[in-house]
């Protein structure tokens, strides 16, 4: 995503990242439109001569800015909760392309849903499954809902993001499912017309979702020989991105296409696939200026004026971002903790990284933060939420105003005797 200027400083998309920082200050997530573009048309190129709907996973990043590329490209969107769905119903993309999924859909939220007129629910639980048959009656409404299974396949990620296995709470085991459908009759405000398996993100190797995808393939033939007719089966997101170069090694979309078209090679249906990581990871960085270096005992530390409420994944997940320096000056590498200012051990984002020798004010980019970067972050230690600029072919534009301070407090109150006192 990153390009080189004359001077050999950063660019994204013919937008100078210094320009960026210096007018609309750090920390800074940017985001290019084109990279995004560039990612749905290479999916979509992948799933060519497929039925596939793209329902992008708002979770991963629900900018408003983003999610207007979604919906510009004529993805659907796959929502976990009321304020995504209406995000999603804002940004343009039609409920009828829209799925549901989560285990603790609220009964508000269903009868949100509902009332939106979303295309699927992916019903986790047996009580989730009773709920929906109960606001779809107290509506006069027929819901449509496939079943999410568990397919008890380790996707071999990081365990925190890890779905799949029986242990995790989400879906449910293929022999509950089946007793859904033998019953499914008894509902009649529910229609039991899908399946859904999502295995859990960042997943690197093919294995595991060629499993998960068999398994779910071998129980809709099971159920279209027993005369349940299933016409979608959803799979989920999870497709990894290479965070680490030359260390993750991710599928790309045609091998990805691939597993997809050979585990479901008979189903006449439509898929729908659920992609978040992999539409946006790449098309975003955090912008960060170095606030100090200081000389620890055995260490040197950069001290960033960005912190794990702007960006949580290294300090959740241990995860790696590549950290690049915006100004592209050749300069002696020394090894630096990169840390922000939070008070906790675990706001850093890399150990002994090998940069280029820093000074205060020095800007940093660090690469794929474009998902579960933003829509992680807090206001832990009162650092109010970063602001957000989109680049599209030489323009940008700022697409979230910087938190202020009166924007974070907003809402508190002093107990009424408090304020009565
Ligand atoms: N679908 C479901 C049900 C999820 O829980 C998630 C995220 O965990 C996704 C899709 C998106 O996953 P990813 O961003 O890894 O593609």
């Amino acid at each position: 995503m990153f390009e080189h200027g004359p001077t050999g400083a950063l660019r994204i998309d013919g937008v100078d990242l210094d320009a960026i920082a210096a007018e609309c200050s750090t920390p800074l997530y940017v985001y290019s439109a084109r990279a995004i573009r560039e990612r749905i048309a290479e999916l979509s190129a992948a799933l060519r001569g497929l039925d596939a709907l793209v329902c992008f996973a708002v979770k991963a990043n629900p900018s408003r800015a983003v999610l207007a590329l979604m919906a510009e490209a004529g993805l659907g969107a796959d929502i976990v909760s009321a304020g995504e769905l209406q995000r999603a119903l804002r940004a343009g993309i039609p409920p009828q392309r829209i799925v549901f999924s989560g285990v603790g859909k609220t009964t508000d939220e269903i009868g949100m849903a509902l009332h939106a007129g979303i295309w699927k629910f992916n019903v986790e639980s047996a009580d989730e499954l009773a709920a929906l048959q109960r606001a779809a009656r107290s509506r006069g409404c027929v819901a449509h809902a496939a079943v999410r299974i568990n397919p008890d396949v380790d996707a071999g990620t990081h365990e925190k993001i890890s779905t799949g296995r029986s242990e995790n709470k989400f879906g449910v085991a293929i022999g509950e499912a089946r007793r859904w459908f033998a019953a499914a009759g008894a509902l009649d405000h529910v229609r039991l017309d899908g399946l859904h398996v999502h295995i859990g993100s960042q997943v690197l190797a093919p294995g595991p979702l060629q499993l998960a995808f068999e398994r779910v393939a071998a129980f809709w033939r099971e159920l279209a020989g027993a005369g349940h007719a299933i016409d979608s089966i959803d799979l989920g997101g999870g497709l990894g991105v290479c965070y680490r170069p030359g260390h993750d090694r991710p599928l790309d979309a045609m091998a990805y296409a691939a597993i997809v078209r050979s585990a479901l090679t008979d189903f006449g249906g439509r898929l729908v696939l659920e992609p978040g990581r992999w539409l946006v990871a790449g098309a975003g960085a955090l912008l960060t200026r170095v606030i100090r270096i200081k000389e620890g005992e055995s260490r040197q530390f950069l001290v960033v004026d960005a912190a794990m409420n702007d960006l949580l994944r290294p300090s959740l997940y241990g995860a790696w971002h590549e950290i690049l320096a915006v100004d592209g000056s050749p300069r002696e590498r020394v090894e630096y903790d990169v840390v922000g200012p939070v008070c906790e051990s675990s706001d850093t984002f890399a150990l002994a990284r090998p940069l280029p020798r820093c000074v205060a004010g020095d800007l940093l980019a660090i690469a794929d933060a474009g998902a579960y970067g933003s829509s992680m972050a807090s206001t832990y230690n009162s650092r109010p939420l970063a602001a957000e600029v989109m680049v599209d072919d030489g323009r940008h534009a700022v697409v979230r105003l910087r938190q202020d301070f009166e924007g974070m407090v907003a809402g508190e109150r002093l107990p009424a005797w408090e304020a009565v006192a």
